[in-house]
């Protein structure tokens, strides 16, 4: 999992398009108003600044479209849970953002080429997957089974609905699980890791990518590991309350780990001690 380091002062993104997805979430497009940074691997996330009011962490969710290797346009799906982020949910097209970045480690799509691909997401943590999906489906045949599981809390808080109908189309063994069903609802109800064991995929040769709330990660690392997935081919995407995004304040501090920079994409084999120690 390769790691970066961005940039401590923020570049001016201008936001181009806002598509609503559910009822708090929003996807950004923004074309940079300025210098482009680096381009953005898979995994990695940027700083976003809405001006007088903060920064916050949000994760890449769509491939960068520039071929020269800078991000002139990002994708940012983001849920509006407090000042900033309700900041940059209500942000309409021409306003600009503030952009560091990238950060963090990736989560290493290419190193998956020859191996099944199961990807469990939770919630919010369906976008910084979604990449992985755009990766893999642009080089189908490097790639064997190709699983995605999708867990909501209702039906009207599914991200990417047509996405994930396109992604059906193509071949992806694509399952989704509600936690509250609404009228009309067909599929299932429960929690995503219940979906794991009827997914057809070779655990033996399998790579699985994990994003979402931190419990429902280890009860899907568990019913991975249960399957014979190794721990050493299972990432999970772990997130602490992130400011520098350099690994010099400390505030994401886990354990050994300073998750702005060892992290977020963490292998399961280092992320498994630090997420079943309480308070830490
Ligand atoms: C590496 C990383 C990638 C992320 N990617 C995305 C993304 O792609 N899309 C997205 O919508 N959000 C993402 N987040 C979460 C996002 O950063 C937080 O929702 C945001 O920081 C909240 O800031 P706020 O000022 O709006 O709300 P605050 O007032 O700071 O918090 C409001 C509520 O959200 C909770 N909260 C704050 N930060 C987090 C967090 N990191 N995780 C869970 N709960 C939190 C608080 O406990 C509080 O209950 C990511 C976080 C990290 C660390």
């Amino acid at each position: 999992m390769s790691a970066a380091t961005g940039s401590a002062l923020p570049h001016p993104y201008r936001v181009v398009s806002r598509h609503v997805d559910t009822a708090d979430t929003v996807t950004l497009e923004l074309d940079h108003d300025g210098a482009p940074l680096p381009g953005f691997a898979p995994g990695q996330f940027a700083m976003l600044t809405a001006f007088g009011i903060g920064e916050v962490p949000i994760s890449l969710c769509g491939l960068p479209e520039a071929s020269d290797g800078s991000a002139r346009r990002l994708t940012h799906t983001l849920r509006a849970v407090g000042a900033v982020t309700r900041a940059l949910h209500a942000a309409t097209p021409g306003t600009v953002i503030g952009v560091r970045g990238p950060f963090g480690t990736s989560w290493d799509v290419p190193s998956a080429a020859g191996h099944d691909v199961v990807i469990v997401a939770g919630g919010i943590g369906l976008a910084p997957v979604r990449p992985i999906l755009q990766t893999v489906l642009a080089e189908r045949t490097r790639y064997g089974e190709v699983v995605l599981l999708v867990g909501a809390r209702t039906p009207a808080d599914l991200l990417y609905a047509d996405e994930l109908r396109r992604w059906a189309a193509a071949g992806v063994q694509v399952g989704v699980t509600v936690d509250r069903p609404s009228d009309g609802w067909t599929g299932h109800v429960g929690v995503v890791p219940a979906l794991i064991p009827a997914a057809r995929f070779d655990p033996g040769r399998t790579v699985a990518f994990v994003c979402g709330p931190e419990v429902m990660m280890r009860f899907t690392a568990r019913a991975l590991l249960d399957r014979g997935v190794p721990a050493d081919r299972l990432r999970v995407s772990l997130e602490r309350n992130m400011r520098c995004g350099l690994g010099w304040c400390g505030h994401c501090q886990l354990g050994p780990l300073l998750l702005c920079r060892d992290g977020p994409v963490v292998d399961y084999t280092r992320a498994e001690p630090l997420m079943t120690v309480r308070e830490l």
